[in-house]
């Protein structure tokens, strides 16, 4: 048998057609499929504005530069996710603070970033980043209101959830991302995501201003609009420093043919979550799944006491899970510089449990029913296990 993974992309003809469709075109960089993707990627989401970059990391630094972080300046982030929700502070020089997670959403905990904030000086904070995990979209609203009384920007790091929402206070659906509450939302097309482009990443805003700093930034900081003086056709200027974080039209053409298919690749994920949910229930905790919210589920998280042996059993059984994640401030990295000591003992103790389980559109029914027979087969022999 074939090992399952916890993830894989779905790649199929129409995909490789776009592809090589592409390559035979006239342009591989910097051309129509670009915007074609972001004008659809935006339409898809309900923002106004989408940039595509080559990865989610690119998108998040020019998410914080379009914020103006600075050195030394804070920002709060969740312990709970990939070091790149956390890496673009470092990337200009910015400090990391962590305030802990929900024990049952294992989102940020709105409360505990309040008493972070609340706890401080007025201004001591610049920003929060806060990641729709698992694919769990985070109340915005709620953050926006916060961020709001404290003058704070937010960045919503949806890259577990494009197509994810969350039901507002007026009982109206947000989609992650939609730019309705967050300053920017970050997203990424890494294969094992939602949405494949080999490498890719989306950044979206409904801020004019924002979307103009950021295709400035993602291309040298060059522009041929808004200049200072004009000597001619071939004149632009570098107005700021800026890098080369474009993503190709080879990428863009597949990102288009995939963002299509999202919605049905949503559908399957939530029955796949649903079969996972009737035979946990009542026997083994997961991530909880509020009604008012649709999970995009990137993944299925479930919490065990021996999760190591656990891990090690369904490897032998030709499972591959994988454990999302290694607490920030747990990571060699930020041990060296040294977080910020509040108290994350939620975190902590989640990392100690959590295992994400085999979660994409392509998971047949007996494979599925398979993992979940190893794992019953697994606690039955270590009767702790529960
Ligand atoms: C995957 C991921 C990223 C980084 O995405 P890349 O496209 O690989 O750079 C950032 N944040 C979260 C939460 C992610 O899961």
């Amino acid at each position: 048998m074939k090992p399952i993974p916890y993830g894989r992309q779905h790649i199929t003809q129409d995909d490789i057609d776009a592809v090589v469709k592409t390559l035979t075109s006239d342009f591989l960089t910097q051309g129509p499929k670009i915007k074609e993707f972001e004008d659809a990627f935006a339409a898809y989401i309900g923002a106004k504005y989408a940039v595509a970059v080559n990865n989610a990391t690119a998108g998040l630094h020019l998410s914080v530069l379009s914020m103006g972080l600075k050195h030394g300046e804070r920002v709060i982030t969740t312990p709970i996710t990939f070091a790149a929700s956390a890496n673009c502070v470092r990337f200009v020089g910015g400090e990391v603070w962590l305030a802990d997670i929900d024990q049952d959403t294992y989102l940020l905990s709105f409360e505990k970033t309040r008493e972070l904030i609340e706890s401080k000086p007025k201004g001591f904070f610049k920003g929060i980043i806060p990641v729709d995990f698992a694919g769990l979209p985070v109340n915005m609203e709620q953050f926006r209101k916060l961020a709001d009384e404290h003058g704070l920007w937010l960045i919503e790091d949806a890259c577990h959830a494009p197509g994810g929402y969350f039901t507002d206070s007026q009982g109206t659906k947000q989609k992650c991302g939609n730019g309705n509450y967050a300053n920017l939302a970050v997203f990424s097309f890494h294969p094992v995501k939602h949405i494949a482009c080999g490498e890719g990443g989306m950044v979206t805003t409904n801020s004019k201003e924002i979307y103009k700093k950021l295709i400035m930034l993602r291309s040298h900081g060059i522009t041929k609009n808004n200049m200072t003086e004009d000597h001619g056709g071939w004149y632009y200027e570098m107005q700021e420093l800026g890098f080369n974080y474009r993503m190709t039209d080879i990428q863009a053409a597949l990102g288009l043919s995939q963002l299509i298919k999202n919605d049905r690749g949503l559908e399957r994920r939530n029955e796949i979550a649903r079969i996972y949910v009737n035979a946990f229930g009542g026997k083994i905790k997961f991530q909880a799944l509020p009604d008012t919210s649709f999970n995009a589920h990137h993944l299925f998280v479930i919490e065990v006491e021996n999760r190591k042996e656990m891990y090690d059993y369904l490897r032998e059984n030709n499972i591959f899970t994988q454990i999302h994640y290694i607490p920030i401030h747990l990571l060699p990295y930020y041990k060296k510089i040294g977080y910020r000591n509040t108290d994350l003992s939620h975190a902590e103790n989640y990392y100690t449990k959590c295992i994400s389980l085999p979660m994409y559109p392509t998971l047949e029914k007996e494979k599925q029913m398979f993992v979940i027979k190893k794992i019953f087969e697994f606690l039955n022999i270590n009767k702790h296990g529960l």
